[in-house]
């Protein structure tokens, strides 16, 4: 069984002390037993994250991190660095990487690898860009990316892996793909990773979707069968609209 997970991707907001008071609110709320929670800070602040949910079933995850081990790579972040202050699960390829900082397939292919010997966990985002939706290539982008960024993985790894398909032209723009297209292309990519692997990880790989979910529209998203959890980004900087999300699975 997938596991059900909703995770706030807080991207580049948030200084130390929103950090903390953001926390303190969402420690305030009652998680659903069978809903894994995640957030992910900006690096300044996962340490204090990590230490004030110690007690708390919310995991902190990192929104990036490099694909080396360690050395010269002035401003980056290493899975070391993340693992010693408490971070298992990394973000990878969110098309925000992918646009600005000309992060490719191939570049995933190896920070995957590096999540991967370091033991921790990835969330690997895919997602076509409008104009390949309205020229009906949709498919064959995201096929591409699992292709040249995730299937070269062994069959043991995908235990540790979960994907986010977040359609680019719906993230941060209010515009969110309807709850059919979602489960069409979810189950596009259930049914591709079955292909190149085999059912039993197809079935188990939770599928999550990002892109301008909010709680009005959550409960719809995540009634979908191959839809096992939601990345949220600008309604999970307000603990009520992330609780209401969260919710909206129970
Ligand atoms: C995201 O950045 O992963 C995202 C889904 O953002 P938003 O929810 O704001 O569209």
């Amino acid at each position: 069984m997938p596991k059900k997970i909703v995770a706030g991707n807080w991207k580049m907001n948030n200084d130390l002390s929103q950090t903390e008071t953001l926390l303190k609110d969402l420690k305030k709320q009652v998680i659903p037993e069978d809903v894994t929670v995640m957030i992910a800070p900006s690096f300044t602040n996962l340490f204090k994250a990590f230490e004030s949910t110690r007690e708390h079933p919310i995991q902190v995850i990192a929104q990036n991190m490099h694909q080396s081990q360690k050395g010269a790579f002035t401003g980056e972040v290493s899975a070391g660095m993340l693992k010693s202050v408490g971070v298992q699960t990394v973000i990878l390829g969110h098309s925000e990487r992918r646009a600005y900082f000309n992060e490719t397939d191939d570049l995933l292919a190896e920070k995957i690898n590096t999540a991967l010997e370091n033991n921790m966990q990835a969330i690997f985002c895919i997602g076509e860009e409008l104009r390949d939706r309205e020229s009906g290539d949709h498919y064959e982008v995201i096929q591409n990316q699992l292709k040249n960024g995730l299937f070269h993985v062994s069959n043991d790894s995908w235990s540790r892996i979960m994907i986010a398909y977040e359609p680019v032209w719906a993230i941060g723009t209010g515009e969110t793909a309807s709850p059919q297209q979602v489960q069409e292309m979810h189950h596009y990519i259930r049914e591709t990773i079955a292909k190149q692997y085999d059912r039993n990880i197809a079935k188990n790989v939770s599928i999550l979707y990002g892109g301008s979910v909010k709680p009005g529209n959550a409960k719809e998203i995540f009634a979908k069968k191959d839809v096992d959890g939601g990345l949220i980004g600008g309604a999970a900087l307000n603990a009520e609209d992330f609780m209401a999300i969260i919710n909206a699975f129970g």
